[in-house]
C-alpha cells in the first residue's frame, strides 16, 4: 500500500495513493472505485504533486484522503468561502485543497507546531499561484488562537475552518474557532469516529471487525482519544449554538454550521 512507503524509497511508478485504507465503508474495492471513477480524474495536477511529496514522508499517513478533499473544495466553493482557517497542516493537503478552492484574493489562516512539514509541500503552493493565499502560523494552536483573539482583528470573520491537529484538544478549539468563526460560517472536525473504534464502550473488548482495520498495536494513548472523540461528540450533538452533520466520509467528518 502506498501509504507504507518510507522516505529514501524508490518513486513508485504508478500515481501513489494517500491513505487508500482510510475509509470505513466495507468495501475496499467500492473506495477504489470512487476514488478511480470520480476523484482522481479530477483532481488538480498540483495535488498529484503534492501526494508524490508527501507519500515519501514517513507520517504520511496523517495526510487527508483524496475524496475527503474533493469534497471539502466543492463545500467551501458551495459556501462562497473567502477567508479561512486550518489548524493542523502537515505537508498542506488539505491546505493545498483549500487555497485551490478559494477565489484570488481568498486567504487561509494556517497554524502547525512544525513549519518544517509545511516547507515539504510549499513549493507546490509557490509553481501553482496560490502561496500569497496562505497566512502560515508555526506554534501550538490553542496559544496562536488566543493570541488572534486576542490582538486581532478576526472574531466572526472566518467562512470556515478546519480542525485536525491534536485530537485531545478538540473541545478547546471549539470554544475559540466558534468565535473566529461567522454566523452561519462552517467548522470541520476531522476523524471524528476515529477508524470506527467510537462505538466501543471504554474497558470493553475490540471487536474481531475493528481489528481487521487497524492490524497494529492498540496503545492507550489512541484508546484515550476514541474515549475523548466519543465525549466530543456527545458535546457537539448537544451543542445549541451549532447544526451539525457527521459524516462517514473517510475517518468520519462533522460538520458544524455555527448558528448562534
Ligand atoms: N490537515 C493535514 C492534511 O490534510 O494533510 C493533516 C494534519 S495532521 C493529521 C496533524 C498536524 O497537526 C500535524 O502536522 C501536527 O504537527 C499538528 N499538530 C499537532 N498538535 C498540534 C498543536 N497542539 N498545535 C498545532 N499543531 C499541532
Ligand atoms: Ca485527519
Amino acid at each position: 500500500m502506498a501509504s507504507e512507503a518510507r522516505v529514501g524509497e524508490e518513486e513508485p511508478k504508478q500515481l501513489p495513493v494517500i491513505n487508500e485504507h482510510k475509509t470505513l465503508l466495507n468495501s475496499e474495492a467500492l473506495y477504489q472505485y470512487i476514488l478511480e471513477t470520480s476523484v482522481y480524474p479530477r483532481e488538480p495536477e498540483a495535488m498529484k504533486e503534492l501526494r508524490h511529496i508527501t507519500v515519501k514522508h514517513p507520517r504520511c499517513f496523517m495526510a487527508a484522503a483524496a475524496d475527503q478533499l474533493q469534497f471539502m473544495s466543492m463545500l467551501l466553493k458551495l459556501i462562497n468561502a473567502r477567508k479561512t482557517l486550518e489548524i493542523g497542516v502537515f505537508t498542506g493537503s488539505s491546505l493545498l485543497a483549500t487555497a485551490l478552492a478559494l477565489p484570488e484574493d481568498g486567504k487561509v489562516l494556517a497554524i502547525d507546531i512544525n513549519r518544517k512539514y509545511f516547507d515539504l509541500g510549499f513549493p507546490v503552493f509557490q509553481k501553482t499561484g496560490v502561496a500569497h493565499k496562505i497566512d502560515f502560523r508555526e506554534g501550538l494552536a490553542l496559544s496562536i488562537l488566543d493570541e488572534i483573539l486576542e490582538k486581532e482583528e478576526h472574531s466572526g470573520s472566518f467562512d470556515f475552518a478546519f480542525v485536525d491537529a491534536d485530537k485531545i484538544n478538540y473541545i478547546n478549539y471549539h470554544e475559540r474557532v466558534l468565535k473566529l468563526v461567522r454566523m452561519g460560517g462552517v467548522i470541520g472536525y476531522d476523524n471524528t469516529l476515529w477508524g470506527g473504534f467510537v462505538v466501543v464502550p471504554p474497558g470493553e473488548p475490540i471487536p474481531e471487525e475493528l481489528l481487521k482495520i487497524k492490524p497494529e498495536p492498540i496503545t492507550e494513548e489512541f484508546l484515550k482519544i476514541k474515549d475523548l472523540t466519543v465525549e466530543f461528540n456527545k458535546f457537539l450533538a448537544a451543542d445549541p449554538r451549532v447544526e451539525i452533520c457527521h459524516l462517514s466520509i473517510a475517518d468520519g467528518f462533522t460538520l458544524c454550521r455555527r448558528i448562534h
